[in-house]
């Protein structure tokens, strides 16, 4: 179940960057982004491998940190086996690593588990790394299939992750 996150001024963290390179996840806070705007996670047939409302999110950002004068580029990761940060393979680590040395900061967009991805895969470099998200909890939502094709996350609550059920009942 996707971990829900909320954004991260990184504006005060980027500063003194010229150029970030964004790194985002395409789980987890995709799935948040959309849920949040509540518009349909994936629509099959007009963007099989993009979540419309994240990519949207990423643009939003992007003209946030140009109004700082900070440059900043994408590291795309559209193939679903790349989706999860926190399984990436060596080779999409290194190919990280290669981008991410033309940049000054890499922003992630991710939960703990994305930045240490970031974090192993850009230790030889100077880049600083700034996570743009941070974890608010576990989503409950109900999974949607809508005609002709939309995948959505419906009735969407956030539970904390430190919500421990006592057996009297409470939570703690
Ligand atoms: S890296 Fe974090 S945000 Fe991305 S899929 Fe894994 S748990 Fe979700």
């Amino acid at each position: 179940m996707p971990i829900h996150r909320d954004d991260v001024d990184v504006a005060p963290e980027v500063a003194g960057s010229r150029s970030a390179l964004i790194v985002p996840c395409n789980m987890c806070p995709a799935v948040t982004v959309a849920a949040k705007k509540n518009q349909p996670f994936i629509r099959f047939f007009r963007s099989l491998l993009k979540s419309v409302p994240f990519e949207q999110h990423i643009k939003a950002l992007q003209s946030r940190l140009k109004e700082e004068g900070v440059r900043t580029s994408v590291f795309r990761s559209d193939l679903p086996h790349h989706w999860f940060m926190c399984m990436w393979t060596a080779g999409r680590r290194k190919k990280l690593q290669s981008e991410a040395k033309q940049h000054d900061s890499v922003i992630v967009l991710g939960c703990d588990s994305a930045t240490e991805t970031v974090r192993d895969a850009v230790r030889s470099t100077d880049c600083k790394v700034i996570q743009g998200m941070e974890v608010a909890g576990v989503m409950n939502a109900r999974l949607a299939f809508d005609f002709p094709g939309n995948l959505s996350f419906r009735s969407c609550k956030t539970v904390p992750l430190s919500l421990r059920m006592t057996e009297d009942g409470t939570s703690h």
